[in-house]
């Protein structure tokens, strides 16, 4: 179905064939799961997955389509079914292949044949809407990710160091099946919270707010969630911080159904900070897409024009940084649905004190 699909923009677009060099795109394509394929999809919906002897197994369990296990460089093997099948317009990935393997290809390519870019993103646009399969991957992956959260932040005490409680996170997100973590796990503890995307690193966590950003890629879907937890009381400052980002997720949230642009979701985000005089201080998007890719689209930016379109599946995720202060952000994965969304993160947004 999935390549029936993509075959009829190759059809689309008049080309004999696109091949397909995004690790990513082949695994949607075709479930291929190794680290060296390139997949030729005809326009008529027919494959061949080109892969090297490594895989001659692990391709057979895995894949459904035509396998061609090349026993030199996958390029000969491809350019020798160029061949055989007389095709001549075969487009190609212009955002996944690089000048060495373009250049490559070009030369290998036999007389009448031609090699022609792609629109950017022709199999990005089609994993932008999930399946009830993946939808259902998604899901697993987010109740793993809340799930370790829970069990990390049991361990959690004064004067554990970001990397401790990074390094237990991603431990019991392993433990309850996890291929690992969708991105480095993000611990900010006190004015470190400040750096949107910080690294965890010696510093103690506590007395103070500490900021815990983390995804796990299960069966190769991602989740993403940004939690807060406060050690000791909380200052009012906080309290304000908190229950203001707080009521700018939930009105990205509310504003979220098929029809809107990515970009009003964005939009009705900042507006809230406004209100409360911190729209400055939220310094990037509101959201992006994730599945196969922790960052996929569409991009929840001020001017995103894509519509959203029920099974897609976003993050929501606002957040105020301030120098020498702190930071706050909040995010839950949000699956947008026929009539509105449905909030697929578990884990509980009341302000924490522990
Ligand atoms: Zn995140
Ligand atoms: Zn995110």
């Amino acid at each position: 179905m999935r390549r029936e699909r993509a075959a009829q923009q190759v059809s689309a677009l008049k080309l004999d064939a696109c091949l397909i060099t995004s690790l990513h795109n082949v695994r949607y394509l075709t479930g291929f799961t190794g680290s060296s394929a390139n997949v030729l999809l005809f326009h008529d919906g027919n494959a061949v997955l080109f892969t090297d002897p490594r895989y001659t197994v692990q391709s057979k369990q895995q894949v459904n389509c035509a396998i061609h296990i090349a026993k030199g460089p996958l390029t000969k093997s491809l350019m020798e079914e160029v061949a055989r099948r007389r095709i001549s317009k075969i487009g190609f990935e212009p955002e996944h292949i690089n000048v060495a393997r373009l250049e490559g290809l070009t030369k290998a390519l036999p007389a009448r044949a031609r090699l022609l870019p792609v629109g950017e993103g022709m199999i990005a646009r089609q994993r932008m809407i999930k399946d009830d399969g993946e939808i259902a991957l998604i899901r697993h992956a987010v109740t793993v990710n809340s799930k370790a959260l829970e069990l990390a932040l049991k361990r959690l005490k004064p004067g554990m160091t970001e990397t401790g409680l990074a390094a237990e996170i991603d431990y019991q997100s392993r433990k309850l099946g996890a291929n690992g973590p969708a991105f480095d796990t993000i611990v900010a503890a006190g004015k470190r919270a400040a750096l949107p995307h910080a690294r965890p690193g010696s510093a103690k966590i506590g007395p103070g707010m500490v900021l815990i950003d983390m995804g796990a890629f299960c069966d190769g879907y991602a989740s993403d969630m940004t939690r807060m937890v406060h050690l000791g009381p909380a200052s009012p400052k906080y309290k304000r911080a908190y229950r203001a980002v707080l009521e700018s997720q939930l009105a990205a949230i509310a504003a979220v159904r098929p029809g809107v642009t990515a970009g009003s979701i964005d939009r009705a985000a900042r507006r809230v900070l406004k209100k409360h005089g911190l729209e400055r201080e939220f310094v990037h998007s509101t959201g992006h897409g994730l599945g196969l890719e922790i960052h996929e689209g569409p991009r929840l930016g001020q001017n995103d024009k894509t519509p959203l379109e029920p099974g897609m599946a976003i993050t929501i995720e606002p957040g105020v940084y301030l120098e020498g202060w702190g930071g706050i952000r909040i995010e839950d994965t949000v699956l947008v649905t026929k009539d509105g969304c449905e909030i697929l993160t578990p884990t509980s947004k009341d302000l924490v004190e522990v």
